[in-house]
């Protein structure tokens, strides 16, 4: 297989990774055969796999622009992906010229294709960083020379901590990040939830792990509201994607269908 220009060196195309069946879903051009196979394999248990991407990224627009009006003007988004449209950065800037982002990826061509279309701008920076070691995210000299973090910060984990098992303790990543940002911080969160019980959900969730190499870890809304410990919900709370303050962008999620995506914004109190 000829390597795409893309693919930095030591990257396996021949293993799927998160980041890129994510990125053939969203309809982007940083993904392999590898990737699309398993991409379509999922495609027949849950058909909407493209429609939830799209509505997880239109969550994101909303939630940055809800963040700017209250005054915001840097963000860290975790788990941030390859860019394809609608990034962080577009749509905070885009609102406030002077907002500043950081992106914190663990895959290597997400960081990659972060740092080349980010090139020349001196407001945001990338960094290769695993959300299971915050402190180390939260001290990195790149993030420290953009993000003051005395002043409110957003904080985005966008599709990011179904990835993260009970077992490395996602209440404690996001107390950790809490705990750090100033009063007046936001959480924006967008978690995935299914029920095991569903043979072809679990024959996915299994094919899917053992080919990336992730702990698939769906939970249920009364496990993503706690993972909101020491904010306050912003209306209307933790709720399915369609109903989060819908409006004309709204992406149409059949009802109905076995893989749901909660989504909510938290601020701290102060
Ligand atoms: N946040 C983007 C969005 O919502 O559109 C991308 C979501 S994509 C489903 C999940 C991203 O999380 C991938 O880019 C993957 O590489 C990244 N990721 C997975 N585990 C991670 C970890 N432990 N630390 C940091 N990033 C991680």
């Amino acid at each position: 297989m000829d390597r795409p220009n893309w693919a930095p060196e030591g990257v396996d195309l021949h293993q799927p990774s998160i980041a890129r069946v994510y990125d053939y879903f969203l309809g982007g051009s940083h993904n392999v055969a590898a990737d699309r196979q398993l991409g379509e394999f999922m495609l027949t248990t849950e058909p909407q796999f493209p429609q939830l991407v799209r509505a997880n990224r239109e969550f994101l627009v909303r939630a940055v622009r809800l963040l700017v009006a209250q005054g915001v003007r840097q963000f860290v988004d975790i788990g941030s992906g390859i860019p394809t449209f609608n990034n962080t950065h577009e749509v905070a800037q885009n609102a406030a010229p002077d907002a500043r982002v950081v992106y914190v990826d663990v895959d290597p061509v997400a960081v990659a294709h972060s740092r080349e279309i980010l090139a020349g701008n001196d407001r945001v920076a990338v960094i290769q960083a695993d959300v299971r070691d915050p402190d180390k995210i939260l001290s990195d000299p790149a993030l420290r020379a953009l993000i003051d973090l005395s002043e409110p910060v957003g904080v985005l984990l966008l599709g990011l901590l179904h990835y993260i098992p009970d077992s490395a303790q996602p209440g404690g990543i996001v107390g950790r990040l809490r705990d750090a940002t100033a009063p007046g911080s936001f959480l924006v969160l967008s978690h995935s939830s299914w029920s095991t019980a569903i043979p072809d959900m679990a024959q996915m969730q299994d094919k899917y792990n053992t080919e990336v190499g992730a702990e698939l870890t769906p939970r249920s809304r009364d496990e993503i509201v706690a993972l909101f410990d020491g904010y306050e919900l912003v209306e209307p709370g933790v709720v399915e994607y369609p109903d989060w303050r819908p409006h004309d962008d709204t992406v149409a999620i059949a009802p109905g269908g076995i893989l749901t995506f909660y989504v909510a914004v938290g601020r701290k109190p102060g």
